[in-house]
């Protein structure tokens, strides 16, 4: 494995030996959670894929057990209402159970449906790439209820906001920070400046997990940021108050976070090329 990168089936070491280079904080401790036979618990479906022909699994994320993968018996049934209670985006409250080789989803109850205008393509678009983002980017069965939280902040917002881009950025950006995944903010990774005391445009060199100053990113291939960004960037990292940026600022920063996450995870995020079509289409009126 190259240095940097990891594996999603990685053990939790192994992931924090990788990436200890990039790691500005303390290393974050894991709370893995041991599992009740039986439980009744709160979750966002984050995704879903099928399996035999009336089953499918989930994936579940709850506040308190983590990342959850859940096989939903007799889903695709057509008499089933399991089937539409348990697609992405809703917030349900059900029994896990644990059986002898999976874990099993029983008596869903629907408690919130985000993004209930199915037919705003960009929100709905979002929303599902948010999800997706982070059932790539969680290990099983770890509890982070900041993480959770991230998340239905980000959803909640997304079916109002101005600005859906704004809010995609700042949780691609929580998370990165909650999980440990972000690279040092607020100086220089080569000459150590104070990049919210800069004018210019900080370079964020994913590969290599730093951001630099306009002087020491001269030449170099990365993501440029506007000083404006940047304060935005620190700010969102810091976990205060999401604030307001400009159009071009919020984009800017879903694609930083976007290249960071594809050069620091193995499996290339595919929503990153649908991002990019999506303002190419955007663009062209
Ligand atoms: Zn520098």
């Amino acid at each position: 494995m190259e240095a940097g990168k990891w594996k999603k089936d990685s053990s939790i070491r192994g992931i924090f030996a990788e990436f200890r280079p990039f790691c500005t904080g303390k290393a974050r401790r894991y709370n893995l959670v041991l599992m009740a036979r039986e439980v009744l618990t709160e979750g966002i479906v984050l995704r879903r894929w099928y399996a035999g022909e009336y089953d499918k699994w989930v994936s579940l994320l709850t506040p308190e057990y983590g990342k959850l993968r859940v096989r939903v018996r007799g889903a695709r049934k057509p008499t089933s209402k399991m089937g539409m209670l348990t697609e992405p985006l809703n917030r349900i409250r059900t029994r896990v159970i644990e059986g002898r080789a999976q874990k099993l989803l029983a008596q869903p109850h629907l408690v919130y449906s985000y993004v209930p205008q199915r037919t705003e393509l960009e929100r709905l678009s979002l929303a599902l790439a948010l999800c997706e983002t982070l059932d790539r980017w969680l290990p099983d069965e770890h509890a982070e209820p900041e993480v959770y939280q991230v998340l239905q902040t980000a959803l909640t917002a997304l079916e109002t906001a101005q600005m859906p881009e704004l809010i995609a950025a700042w949780a691609l950006w929580r998370w990165l920070a909650l999980l440990g995944y972000c690279p040092d903010t607020e100086r220089c990774g080569q000459c150590g400046a104070m990049l919210s005391e800069q004018q210019e445009k900080a370079l964020l060199v994913p590969a290599e997990g730093v951001f630099l100053c306009a002087r020491c990113g001269q030449g170099r291939e990365g993501v440029a940021l506007s000083a404006a960004a940047m304060r935005v960037l620190q700010q969102m990292v810091r976990g205060e108050p999401m604030t307001t940026a400009r159009p071009e600022d919020a984009q800017s920063l879903v694609r930083a976070a976007l290249h960071y996450a594809e050069s620091v995870l193995e499996s290339p995020v595919r929503w990153l090329e649908f991002w990019e079509r999506l303002n190419a289409l955007r663009a062209s009126g």
